[in-house]
This record gives structure tokens, sequence and C-alpha cells, in this order.
């Protein structure tokens, strides 16, 4: 899977969708009697939405999740039947679009079940929410702690008495309740148990005022591997399910079990000899301390490679290991490949999926100062992404 083979592109990305299912197959085992929610938002956290929605199915999701209602709206338009939620609205959303594709909304305040409420009735049917609970992550969701002393009203509780008063009407049908940690890559960090006590309250809040909830779900990745407690009726993992650790400080994809689903490759340019002390690339942020051999590699900061990688960011060429040298372009970027004999066309690995010994989304992550989480999803659309294997097809 790491040769493009006869590919055209300079520069592309290779998905391994059997890793997908693969990882998902992982996540079922930490999850016990609870289902798993796919998160596919932002394309598959760049590995392509429909191809990588389709492969988490196969390996048993129960169900998939997005961020923006678009998303979900291309789901249904390719086909994909699977339950579905979608969980980031804004008063301009087109309710009547998500109505007629069966898609779950979330709903954060009480003006989103009036607009789900309204679709509703113009279509004759019932919306299916999710109520999002905010815990402490103060983010979306209604806020369900109290904001001062001697007034315990909460947003929640507000939405709850909304909800079920649209419940009784028939035109909304709340299934679920959901939250998400701010901590959960810390696992013993105090909010997450803090977390936990305010979801159950608020799970308990919206059973008291008779909504019949099918699921409550808090866990993403992280908490899905290291808090199983949290796991309620489904989990809700999204990077892991690509094949990555979202806890590199406890334990590597590798320690999980995990395949990283993504490789990214470019084919060599240029390759040319220079002498010592030249600087290479914008600003001459790197010079060689003798002459040597630079290859320039056709892939850059508009592809996704993080500037912030300039002079840090690992590849594999010829079998070795090299460091970007200077600044990363918008196109491209130069490494100092010393006497390696490397050749125009020769294949560059920034992302290594099964490449033995190749560089990791982590790696990347490291050298440019973020979280994996942004070195995969900005992989950008200049990039062909190829699927192989077989997993939904
Ligand atoms: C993105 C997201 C997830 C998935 O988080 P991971 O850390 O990638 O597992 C789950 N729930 C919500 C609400 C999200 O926004």
């Amino acid at each position: 899977m790491s040769d493009a083979g006869a590919s055209p592109w300079p520069a592309q990305v290779t998905v391994d969708l059997d890793a997908i299912a693969h990882n998902v197959g992982v996540l079922r085992g930490h999850a016990g009697s609870a289902g798993v929610m796919a998160v596919v938002k932002a394309d598959a956290y760049g590995h392509g939405l429909v191809p990588s929605a389709r492969a988490a199915l196969a390996g048993g999701a129960a169900a998939l999740g997005v961020a923006q209602p678009a998303e979900a709206l291309a789901l249904r338009q390719a086909g994909v039947a699977a339950p579905l939620l979608c969980w980031l609205l804004t008063p301009s959303v087109d309710t009547d679009a998500l109505l007629a594709v069966d898609v779950q909304v979330a709903a954060s305040a009480p003006w989103a079940l009036d607009l789900l409420a309204a679709a509703a009735r113009r279509a004759g049917r019932t919306a299916q929410v999710q109520l999002k609970v905010d815990t402490g992550l103060s983010r979306g969701g209604a806020f369900a702690l109290p904001v001062g002393p001697g007034d315990p009203r909460t947003d929640f509780q507000a939405l709850v008495r909304h909800a079920a008063a649209l419940s009784a009407e028939g035109v909304v049908r709340v299934v679920g309740v959901f939250s998400h940690f701010a901590y959960a890559d810390a696992p013993e960090h105090p909010t997450v148990r803090a977390q936990q006590e305010a979801f159950a309250d608020a799970v308990r809040l919206a059973e008291r005022a008779g909504l019949d909830l099918e699921v409550r779900h808090l866990s993403n990745s992280a908490a899905t591997l290291t808090t199983p407690a949290a796991a309620w009726d489904m989990v809700r993992p999204g990077l892991a399910v690509y094949g990555l650790s979202p806890v590199p400080e406890l334990a590597s994809a590798a320690d999980l079990g995990l395949r990283p689903a993504m490789s990214v490759s470019a084919r060599v340019a240029v390759v040319k000899r220079i002498p010592a002390g030249q600087g290479v690339s914008y600003g001459h942020t790197y010079a060689p301390e003798q002459a040597t051999t630079v290859v320039d590699v056709p892939i850059g900061y508009a592809d996704g490679v993080p500037r912030h990688a300039s002079g840090t960011g690992p590849v594999q060429v010829a079998g070795r290991r090299f460091r970007v040298s200077g600044r990363v372009c918008m196109d491209q970027f130069v490494v100092d490949v010393g006497d390696v004999p490397v050749a125009a066309g020769d294949e560059v690995h920034l992302l290594g999926g099964d490449v033995d010994g190749a560089p990791t989304a982590q790696e990347w992550a490291d050298a440019a100062g973020t979280i994996s989480y942004e070195i995969v999803s900005r992989f950008g659309p200049r990039l062909p992404r190829r699927h192989v294997g077989e997993a939904g097809r």
C-alpha cells in the first residue's frame, strides 16, 4: 500500500479502509455493551467522508456522528442509511432537509427545538432530537451547572422542559442526551469524574421529565479507551477510528492495537548537489555544513503540511529518515539527503500508515507543536485520496 504505483499525482493520501474497520472493532472491544457511534466529521478527519463512514459501519459501528448539517446531508445523498447524529446547528440551518432524510439533530438551546418542531409540523412528521448537555466543557450544549449562588435553575433544565412539551405535542421525539469531556485524555483529572456525575444528574433530570431516552453518551476516543465506566449506551470516538492514539502520553497507537489508516507520500521532483554553506528555502534558515544532495518534495502547507514543522518535520526516503530542511513552502519543501542516492520520482513518505519505520502523525504533531488530529484533518482537497482495502465497499 506504500507504493503509489503508476499514480500521476505528485503527492497523494492513501487511506486503508480495512484499518478503519479494524479500529472500530478494537473500540467495540472497549465499549462493552455500548454501541459505537463513529465520528466522521471534517471529511472523516481527512480520510474521506463516505468511504470512511462505510468502512466504519462494516467494522460494526452502530451509528455515525458529524458536526455540520452539510456533512449529514452528504452522507445521506451517498446512500448511507445508518443512524446519524449532527450536532453543530446555527439558526440558519435547513431543518426541513435534515428531517426529510432522517438525521437526528442535537439541540443545545430551545430555539433549535423550535426550528425542528416547525419543520416537523410542516412535514407532518416527528423530528428526532438529542439534547446536548454541557457538563463542564463550556463549549456546545445547554449548561447544566448552576451559574450563581441562590439560583439553581440551569439552561439544561429549561431545554428539558421545552423538549418535554414538544414531545407531548408529538412533533419532537427525544432519543438521547449526550455530553463531551474537557479532559478525557487525562483520565485522572478531577473534571473527568465531575463531568460523569453532572451527566448522570442531567440524564436523571431528563428521565424525570418523562423523556424516554434510547441513548445516553459521553465518551470520545480517549474516554472510550481509558474510562470504560463512562460508556453508558454509546461511545462516540473519532480519532481512534482512524488508528491514532488520543492519549499519546499514555499509550501509542500500536500499544492500543490501533492501525493508522492514513499514509501520505510524494514523489521527488528535483535532485541536486549544493555546496557547503548554501542557504536552503525561504529565509535560508538551513544551510548544510558540507556539500550535499538536496531533494525537492512537491507537497506544502497548501496541502496541509504544517509550516510550523519547518526544519523539524520527519520524512522517510529510500528507507532512511530525514527532516525537512529549512522552511515548508506553499507547494513544496526541501530535504537534505546527504550522500544517500535518491532519484527524481522516488517516493517520500510523510505519514507511514503501515509502512515500516515511516513517520507517524504523532511525530508530525510533535514536530509542529500540535496534536495528531490537526495533522490528519488538514491534508487538504488538492491531494487526491486513494482508498485501499475492502471494508464497506
Ligand atoms: C469530535 C467529537 C467527538 C470525537 O472526538 P475524538 O476525540 O476524536 O474521539 C465526539 N463528540 C463530539 C461532540 C465531538 O465534537
